[in-house]
């Protein structure tokens, strides 16, 4: 491995994940919106366009096993059965992915659903017996201690996919400033904030209890408006030429 294991590059982001039995996988993601980029689909292009990209060029260099696999139409899906502190169903508790799923890239759907299903049995130990005393201890629970992960994955999209839409369109491009994007360009720099940041991807932490921890807001001070180094790769106008084939 020579870079993160999900690194956003220009109106790309690329993903390397070892497997089992000796196999990986390199995985471009790109907009849906941007036409040209779909392109990536046909072997060849893809080869070209991961080869170009000097910290992930060397996971093309096995025997593939199977061709290129597109993904699309990824859903973002919430549900949530309590409205205005009273429950519209009772007897039912909706668990990890039939919860709420957003794009599997952060891969925490498991670690999530693990989380859910642990509030779960707490929930269900204080409340058997008692219907609607259970619809809205699950909605408080799942919403104080669940949610967090799924709203600040919805965030990161939605900034990501900005920033993509805005490269892809030459225009200038400034990031959200809230606390979760200063802690992830402090990442970058100090290895605090990047313990902090993993624990947050890893569902091992919420991210409102780091941000208000004193350690993490001296960092954040420290560091300031910071932006973290960029990361080598094609740019547009390269990765145009890459996928088209074009000089
Ligand atoms: C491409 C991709 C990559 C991912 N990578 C990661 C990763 O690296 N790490 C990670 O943590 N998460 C990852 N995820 C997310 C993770 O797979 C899900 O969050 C997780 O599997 C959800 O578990 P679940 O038990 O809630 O739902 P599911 O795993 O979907 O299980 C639901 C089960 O219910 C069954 N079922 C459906 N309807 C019925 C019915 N009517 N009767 C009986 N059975 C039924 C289904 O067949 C299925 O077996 C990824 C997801 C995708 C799509």
């Amino acid at each position: 491995m020579a870079g993160p294991v999900l690194m956003p590059l220009g109106t790309i982001s690329l993903l390397t994940l070892y497997g089992d039995n000796g196999t990986w996988s390199v995985t471009v993601y790109t907009s849906s919106r941007d036409a040209p980029v779909k392109a990536l689909r046909d072997a060849g292009t893809f080869a070209r366009v991961v080869g170009a990209c000097p910290l992930q060029a060397h996971w093309l260099g096995g025997q593939p096993v199977t061709g290129v696999l597109p993904m699309a139409g990824i859903t973002d899906r919430y549900h949530r059965f309590v409205v205005d502190g009273v429950p519209v169903a009772t007897g039912f508790a909706a668990v990890g992915d039939a919860w709420a799923c957003t794009n599997p890239s952060g891969g925490r759907g498991l670690t999530i659903g693990i989380i859910h299903t642990q509030l779960l049995r707490r929930t269900v130990r204080r409340h058997l017996g008692d219907p609607a005393g259970f619809a809205r201890a699950w909605d408080e629970g799942t919403e104080r201690q669940v949610t967090p992960y799924y709203r600040g994955q919805i965030a990161a999209d939605h900034a990501r996919l900005a920033e993509m839409a805005a490269l892809h369109q030459g225009r200038p491009w400034t990031p959200p400033e809230t606390p979760m994007t200063r802690l992830a360009s402090a990442a970058a720099w100090d290895p605090g904030a990047f313990r902090a940041l993993l624990a947050t991807i890893f569902c091992l932490a919420l991210p409102r209890d780091l941000l208000g921890r004193p350690d993490i807001t001296d960092v954040l001070d420290r560091i300031g408006d910071k932006t973290p180094p960029p990361f080598p790769g094609p740019d547009r106008r390269q990765l145009l030429q890459l996928v088209t084939g074009r000089p």
